[in-house]
């Protein structure tokens, strides 16, 4: 018997655990010190009104023998997959709704996409990165490619012509740097994807945070539909982080290596996936209903203030940074040269606040510190003056 031996080449990841560490043995040793928590991925306001009641009454259908429901489809329900295509529309991208595959979440799809794909393709994964792509490639066994984002390019790493790749992985508001692709750069990926014969994992998790005309999705590029599959998540849109629901939009005409990739991911679906269960998809698609909609805006425009009063605090500082804008994230050059964990040391040492190093995101996190827009609006400034007094020259 022999496991899998790719699992011996994936990196420890230590960060979270590292984190929580030094956090917790600061606490213990200043106990009358608040701590605040800046470095928070996860969302903190609730799912809409709406969803909670289409979860209900979803449930209370799966009560009564006339309205119960067994197994689900792989895909979704039609009214699901129908709601996210009208969820297109509203910022202009056409999709059809059979092209949509519901999933529980964006995690598991960009994670399992590497099913369908032989193990003798060349992975381009953009550096710092959600660290799913790296691992899942890792498990099996790719080759992976780096593009740097850094300070030069704006964290938007952009194709070297020069280098082949068959898989690209793109995320869009970016997680960790909070960094968006405009539509002529997202246009350059698409042109040199189909120049390599390649196809763009495009990450658009964190797309509900775009607030100006930048792309919300790989498919408003033209050209898109025949070398992009998107992956999106009602996670951070709707605070469905705990309630487990996405999609995954595949055109029916994309084809490589004479195989509909649609098909393909059908097949794998129906083999390995059972379906979302009935009262998550209505709550799915009671978030994009109009009601719905309007009701998120509210959480978002909350964590976008938070964002904009964190990012405007380093404009006042004169510190380098990315997002803040169409993004929870804030991606920010640690102050005079220091380290990540050394200006993460320093934050929690001398104003109780915890960031997320950037180096736990890949090699070009070096030097920069995520802080993020998920916790309340008090403790959001309550941070950010304190880090205003500490840094302030
Ligand atoms: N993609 C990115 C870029 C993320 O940052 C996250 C969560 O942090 C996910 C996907 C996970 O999404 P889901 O909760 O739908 O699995």
């Amino acid at each position: 018997m022999k496991i899998n031996r790719n699992f011996d080449n994936l990196v420890p990841s230590y960060l979270f655990a590292e984190i929580a560490k030094r956090t917790n043995a600061y606490i213990n040793a200043n106990p009358d010190k608040k701590v605040i928590k800046m470095g928070i991925g996860d969302v903190t306001l609730p799912i809409p009104r709406v969803a909670v009641e289409a979860l209900k009454s979803g449930a209370d259908e799966l009560g009564v023998k006339e309205t119960f429901k067994g197994y689900p489809e792989y895909e979704g329900y039609d009214f699901a997959r129908e709601a996210v295509a009208g969820y297109y529309k509203n910022f202009g991208v056409s999709v059809d709704a059979d092209e949509v595959f519901i999933s529980d979440g964006a995690k598991s799809d960009t994670g399992n996409i590497g099913d369908i794909f032989g193990a003798d393709n060349t992975v381009l994964i953009t550096d710092p990165v959600y660290p799913v792509y790296v691992d899942s490639n890792i498990m099996a066994g790719r080759k992976i490619i780096f593009a740097n984002g850094n300070r030069e390019n704006g964290f938007c790493a952009m194709p070297d012509e020069s280098v082949h790749a068959d898989i690209i992985y793109l995320c869009s508001p970016n997680n960790p740097t909070g960094a968006v692709y405009s539509a002529e750069q997202l246009k350059t990926w698409v042109d040199y994807a189909i120049k390599n014969d390649a196809i763009i994992l495009f990450d658009s998790a964190y797309e509900a945070f775009i607030t100006d005309d930048s792309p919300r999705s790989i498919f408003a590029i033209e050209g898109a539909r025949n070398c992009a599959i998107e992956f999106c998540s009602l996670s951070k849109t709707a605070g469905f982080t705990g309630t487990r629901c996405g999609y995954t939009v595949i055109p029916k005409e994309l084809e490589r290596d004479g195989h509909n990739i649609h098909d393909l991911w059908y097949r794998r679906q129906a083999t390995k996936f059972n379906g979302v269960s009935y009262p998550v998809q209505c709550a799915a698609a009671a978030v994009f209903s109009d009601e719905g909609l309007a009701q998120i805006k509210e959480n978002l425009s909350y964590y976008q203030e938070n964002a904009r009063i964190i990012a405007s605090v380093l404009d006042e500082l004169g510190i380098w940074y990315t997002g803040g804008k169409n993004s929870p994230y804030i991606w920010l050059e640690c102050p005079d040269g220091m380290g990540s964990w050394e200006f993460f040391d320093y934050l929690l040492n001398n104003a109780q606040v915890v960031g997320t190093p950037g180096e736990g995101f890949g090699s070009q996190g070096k030097g920069y510190l995520r802080l993020t827009s998920f916790n309340d609006r008090e403790n959001t400034i309550e941070a950010v003056e304190r880090i205003k007094k500490l840094l302030k020259k």
